[in-house]
């Protein structure tokens, strides 16, 4: 073995942001072996100077695409991971839009196999919800939470069978998992490669409506008073999935959602902006000024408890498609923390514990994940952020596969300096260490 079971880390005077026990204030936070440990222990810590820099406890991106098995030259697990330490994850959830469909008990345990062999950042996967993403028939999800799994969806694509839903949303109520809705009418989508509005319109490009996500989100709103399920709404991007959210809280209804960083920073006019380069290009599309707004009120309000990046990586050749061909996908865990630091802390619009409240607690809570925060025999899992840091993104210095980002250029504010899993540094200074 090696001497991590030996090396003790003392993090000296870092403000310690730690959602899971609601403490906001300056400590020393101390690592012994793979877990949290007590200072009084032991005097050999190697000391790391926390003063200036925020400590959070087990960031998890609840939302990424690994593409692996596959698709491997868009991303596979290593690369990937990467990318999460990167941006300061500690944990992520592997949605399972791969090739095959990650729907049987033996992918999900192979996901998490790789995982803990890499040793980068803990993979909690997503099965899929129907054989293949079909949307036909039910997948084992009693066999595949056995294995591991977290949650269930097709994400990619949406349930359109209600009767399907129907059934997930009752199954998961024995398996205490949520049934993930990547909420789209398709019929409403086809052909539509932007949001449908003013510039839609002026450029000639096929639209997405915003009803096209709120009409599927009402529809599970009411499968889930009907059943009794776990829902949870993928990437919400429209004022009526608002509503629907808000009429399910009324009716103490088991439903929640997340929202992904570019809905919050971006809106159409960056397709205007970048000219029509893909970049821009994601499904649900980016929305309206107006939309961004609502979006960004209901992260203060908590009516979104969840942020995830959505992160969906792609060849770089495949981006320069013309609009309407490239495929929809942002690659987004290297900008996460500077992303949602700009739309929120900036300008003080919530506080450190809340906003990290919604990539700690919240995933942790939706998906029935367990995580005591930074309590003396907890795991090591933390994240090292320097809150005034500057920094231009460049996509091109991705560890991800994935270069394509709209942020390209994009001067933020806040980044991770330093990630922590199970006692072992991942990343320091923006270098991964595996
Ligand atoms: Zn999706």
């Amino acid at each position: 073995m090696s001497s991590k079971d030996e090396t003790g880390w003392l993090i000296k005077d870092v403000r310690v942001i730690d959602p899971f026990r609601n403490v906001d204030s300056i400590e020393d936070v101390c690592v012994d072996g793979d877990k949290i440990g007590s200072a009084s222990e032991r005097k050999d810590y190697v000391p790391v100077d926390g003063q200036g820099l925020w400590l959070v406890p087990r960031l998890i991106d609840m939302h990424v695409h690994f593409r692996e098995p596959g698709f491997e030259n868009k991303e596979d697990l290593q690369s990937g991971s990467r990318a999460a330490a990167a941006g300061g994850f500690t944990a992520v959830c592997t949605m399972p839009n791969t090739h095959p469909v990650i729907d049987i008990p033996s992918l999900i345990q192979w996901q998490q196999d790789q995982a803990k062999n890499m040793g980068l950042v803990h993979i909690f996967p997503i099965g899929a919800i129907s054989k293949g993403q079909q949307g036909q028939e039910l997948a084992d999800l009693y066999q595949m939470t056995r294995a591991g799994a977290v949650g269930f969806s097709d994400d990619g694509h949406a349930v359109m069978d209600a009767r399907l839903m129907r059934a997930a949303l009752s199954y998961s109520t024995t398996l205490g998992r949520p049934i993930i809705q990547h909420a789209e009418d398709h019929e409403l989508t086809a052909g539509g490669v932007m949001h449908e509005g003013s510039i839609s319109q002026q450029m000639g490009l096929g639209g997405i409506p915003e009803e096209a996500e709120s009409v599927m989100v009402w529809r599970d709103v009411e499968l889930a008073g009907l059943t009794g399920g776990i829902l949870h709404v993928a990437h919400v991007s429209a004022p009526g999935s608002l509503e629907a959210l808000e009429y399910a809280k009324r009716r103490n209804l088991r439903v929640t959602a997340e929202v992904s960083p570019h809905h919050l920073l971006l809106t159409d006019a960056a397709i205007r902006e970048w000219n029509f380069n893909p970049v821009t290009k994601v499904n649900p599309p980016l929305r309206t000024e107006g939309t961004r707004q609502l979006l960004i009120q209901a992260v203060r309000q908590g009516l979104i408890p969840v942020i995830a990046s959505d992160h969906a990586p792609h060849h770089q050749d495949e981006k320069e498609l013309p609009y309407d061909e490239a495929p929809f996908g942002i690659s987004g865990l290297e900008t996460f923390i500077g992303a949602i630091f700009s739309v929120f802390m900036v300008d003080g619009l919530i506080s450190p514990l809340d906003l990290f409240r919604r990539v700690t607690v919240g995933p942790h809570k939706v998906l029935g994940i367990h995580y005591p925060g930074l309590t003396p025999g907890a795991p090591a899992d933390f994240t090292l952020i320097d809150p005034q840091m500057r920094w231009v993104v460049d996509g091109k210095k991705f560890y991800s596969r994935g270069k394509n980002t709209p942020l390209q250029g994009t001067r933020l504010q806040g980044r991770s300096v330093a990630t922590m899993v199970n006692g072992e540094w991942t990343m320091r200074d923006q270098e991964v260490l595996k």
